[in-house]
């Protein structure tokens, strides 16, 4: 069993606020993915985690048991990390082994079936005698993971791994990581900044910014219902269309954008919706303006108008042609709309 909480742990250096009041239970089991911009705390939290990193104020929990005083060693969790960390001088079975090693003394007992089981399972049993310099970056990333595999952990924490891969090594090692976590039932908090990697390996997503916690749920709860304007526009690719104006009687307006029936209080608020929810029309739509940029994606043309000093794309049929200039008539269907609080950026509703 190891589930793992954090009860409003903090992390602060002088005044300076690294993680603020970080609070949460990581169920077990369960692929947790801690996301959000550089210098976010996200690697603190998981440093605090590993025990790393002291926590300035909270406790932190694992399995029921407190681990603030305890060493890493004895926290029983594994890490992966951007840098694979590997031993040049060690070929890859004796760097899978090199864990069990440390915590057996020179006993070999059942050594051979544990690494040949994780070389396996990351399809590394051919490369057993190669020495890291001789594989490519996804491989040593592999033989990372295995060394992490082969100590059987209460959890595995990973920061960044599959950062230094190329594109096409990043997405199957990313389905071989998923499916690794699931075939072997073990609580994993995996960080990155990248939010495809947060939303297709998920159970749950903690957005971060600024060592706060902006929302945690699921990736389709993070997508459909984004807390607050941070998380909207972080999100998604492209990221929501956001608009500052007024709502009044229900009714929102701002530069050349008029959207009845949104809800919410008369005064200042944020209206948002998403590329592909919106469509062009022949005319009617709530927003008119003319085309500041027209993207052919093979799929779909993107167009993007300008309302004052923000960008609205929307996605179209790829059929689509206009010209740059040519003024288009936007639908955007009510309620496919979200509106934030012009003051404070949280969701209404
Ligand atoms: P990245 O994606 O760039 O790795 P991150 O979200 O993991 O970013 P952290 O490494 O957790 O961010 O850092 C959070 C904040 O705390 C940053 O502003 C960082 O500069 C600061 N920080 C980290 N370690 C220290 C330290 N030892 N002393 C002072 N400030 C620190």
């Amino acid at each position: 069993m190891a589930e793992i909480q954090l009860r409003n742990v903090s992390k602060r250096w002088g005044s300076f606020v690294g993680v603020d009041n970080f609070d949460l239970t990581i169920a077990d089991k369960e692929f947790l993915v801690l996301l959000g911009p550089s210098g976010c705390g996200k690697t603190t939290t998981m440093r605090m985690i590993a025990g790393l990193e002291d926590p300035t104020d909270g406790e932190i929990l694992i399995g029921g048991n407190p681990v603030n005083d305890l060493e890493p060693k004895d926290r029983d969790i594994a890490m992966v990390f951007q840098s694979y960390a590997l031993y040049p001088n060690m070929n890859v079975y004796e760097n899978i082994r090199f864990p069990l090693r440390v915590r057996d003394g020179g006993k070999k007992a059942d050594h051979d079936a544990k690494v040949m089981r994780a070389s396996a399972m990351v399809e590394l049993d051919e490369f057993l005698h190669r020495k890291p310099a001789e594989l490519s970056g996804g491989q040593r990333q592999r033989v990372a993971l295995a060394r992490a595999i082969v100590r059987e952990p209460n959890a595995f924490l990973m920061d960044e791994p599959l950062s230094n891969l190329d594109a096409k090594l990043r997405v199957s090692t990313r389905a071989q990581i998923r499916n690794l976590s699931h075939e072997l039932s073990v609580t994993t908090i995996y960080v990155t900044h990248d939010q495809i990697e947060a939303m297709t390996l998920a159970d749950r997503v903690v957005v971060m910014e600024k060592g706060v916690v902006q929302q945690v749920g699921s990736p389709t709860e993070i997508y459909d219902k984004p807390a607050n304007t941070f998380v909207a526009s972080f999100i998604g690719n492209p990221a929501m269309n956001l608009i500052e104006g007024n709502v009044s009687n229900g009714n929102f307006s701002a530069t050349s954008t008029e959207v009845a029936g949104v809800g919410g209080s008369d005064g200042k608020m944020t209206l948002g919706f998403r590329a592909e929810d919106a469509s062009v029309v022949d005319s009617g739509g709530q927003i008119n303006a003319p085309i500041y940029a027209l993207e052919l994606l093979g799929d779909a043309v993107m167009i993007s108008v300008r309302l004052g000093g923000t960008l609205v794309s929307v996605r179209t049929d790829k059929s689509f042609r206009a010209e740059i200039g040519d003024t288009v008539s936007i639908s955007v269907p009510t309620e496919i709309c979200h509106l934030f609080d012009g003051q404070t950026g949280e969701r209404i509703g």
